[in-house]
């Protein structure tokens, strides 16, 4: 049976939530339908929900200026009326890293952790079902027939007024599929690669101070997504163009101090830039993730600082005990060598920029300190946008990680505004 909405969302991360809160303020009578393939939004609202307030972090300057982030982060703000956390001690750190030429990034955070992030979108979608908005979930968004305005899902054919594409970084393919059978240009040249490192709090005990350190590395390297208390790494599973899996580790926390780890886990990644002859970043990131794949035995790979250090690789017999004394969080990881599954050029950057990071915060490179690999982040579409509200064609809207407008929860949330921003005018 068909359907008319004004307005269809695909993705109920906190693109499409933006998106449909900002439009519902504003035509309190429309129809609205969020789509979404899983039964929870599947992003960082749901997994730790350690959200940033401050420009640069989260925006691609590509298409956000300072002035523009701020005027939507506020919006942003207004909504979910975060709860900042506290930071002490930041001008020492930025101190002794300006003097290495890293910044300090002083950044408004606040944490509510996986099981937080879980009650939060509940709450969510709780309030826009009130608001009259209808939520399909558990229905996958199949393809579209841009004339028509027609979205074809797994269950029924739904027409639009306006679309709002928002898959995230696990939509990245479908997104680029959807971009062809439309026929707008893109590309995807940009792709972040690199460790998640994992070690004992007291190791980086920075975290006591600022909750999620940003630093900027002169390397290009940064430091992203920290994680203490009862911190976890964890493995995400993709697949490749040509139906092949491959991992990339990431790292969450839980609010629950009764899982306390006792560990801290970030990661450091570098930023690649592609350009001629121009290369899809994503199939570059999908050869890196093979390659570790090949060499882990169908695992992510682990490696301690200590046998990094003396250009050797771990062993699983030897990887816990004596100086190595804490058990990895992530189980059914490989102890092998990164340096073998890692461009040189990567991995020069990132030990470079480690060994600032240990010379600003003093410890975070002691021997038993864990390298997992690989930590990959596809966010890196690039549509063409036909106007600064994101739009692709008329009607249609694409925005949120998968579209590249957005690396972090809360310019997710600000790119849902603005893309509705443009709907509504
Ligand atoms: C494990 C993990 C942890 C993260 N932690 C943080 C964090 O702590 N802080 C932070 O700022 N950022 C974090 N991020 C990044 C953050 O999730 C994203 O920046 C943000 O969620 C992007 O929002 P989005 O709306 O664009 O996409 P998403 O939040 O990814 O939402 C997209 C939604 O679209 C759905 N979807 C995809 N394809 C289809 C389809 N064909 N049909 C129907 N539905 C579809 C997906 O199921 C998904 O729920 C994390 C990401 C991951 C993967």
């Amino acid at each position: 049976m068909k359907k008319t909405y004004d307005l269809v969302i695909v993705g109920s991360g906190p693109t499409g939530l933006g998106a449909a809160f900002h439009y519902m303020a504003n035509r309190p009578k429309a129809r609205v339908l969020i789509l979404d393939r899983n039964k929870f939004s599947s992003g960082g609202l749901r997994n730790d929900c350690k959200m940033n307030f401050t420009y640069p972090v989260g925006f691609s300057s590509a298409y956000w200026t300072r002035e523009v982030a701020e005027y939507y982060l506020n919006l942003v703000m207004l909504k979910l009326q975060p709860d900042i956390m506290q930071k002490t001690n930041v001008s020492v750190y930025a101190h002794r890293a300006a003097r290495l030429g890293v910044e300090l990034l002083d950044i408004r955070q606040t944490h509510l952790g996986t099981d937080g992030g879980v009650r939060l979108i509940k709450k969510l979608l709780a309030e826009l079902e009130g608001l009259g908005v209808e939520l399909a979930l558990e229905e996958t968004m199949i393809s579209l027939d841009a004339d028509k305005q027609l979205v074809l899902t797994d269950r029924r054919e739904l027409t639009y007024e306006h679309l709002l594409v928002a898959p995230g970084r696990s939509g990245f393919r479908f997104l680029q599929d959807l971009l062809h059978t439309i026929g707008v240009h893109f590309i995807d040249n940009v792709v972040d690669i690199g460790v998640r490192v994992e070690t004992r709090r007291e190791q980086y005990p920075i975290v006591a101070d600022y909750y999620d350190p940003k630093f900027h590395f002169p390397a290009k390297v940064r430091t992203f997504c920290t994680n203490s208390g009862s911190a976890y790494v964890v493995k995400e599973k993709y697949e490749s163009t040509q139906g092949r899996p491959f991992f990339s580790v990431n790292g969450h926390s839980y609010s629950d101090t009764t899982r306390h780890s006792g560990l801290v886990n970030f990661a450091m990644l570098k930023t690649v830039n592609l350009t001629e002859p121009l290369a899809s970043g994503q199939e570059f990131a999908e050869m890196l993730g093979m390659q570790a794949m090949l060499l882990g035995g169908g695992q992510p790979i682990m490696q301690r600082v200590g046998d990094f250090r003396l250009a050797k690789r771990s062993k699983g017999e030897t990887f816990t005990g004596d100086l190595y004394d804490f058990e990895p969080s992530l189980k059914g990881c490989t102890a092998g060598d990164i340096s073998l599954a890692m461009p040189s050029k990567i991995l020069r950057a990132i030990w470079k920029s480690l060994k600032q990071l240990d010379t600003i915060v003093p410890g975070i490179l002691h021997p038993s300190t864990i390298l997992y690999y690989p930590e990959i982040k596809l966010y890196a579409n690039k549509p063409t946008f036909q106007d600064r509200h994101f739009r692709v064609r008329d009607g249609i809207y694409m925005a949120g990680d998968g579209a590249g407008t957005s690396r972090g929860i809360t310019a997710a949330w600000a790119s849902g505004i603005r893309a509705a921003d443009g709907m509504l005018a």
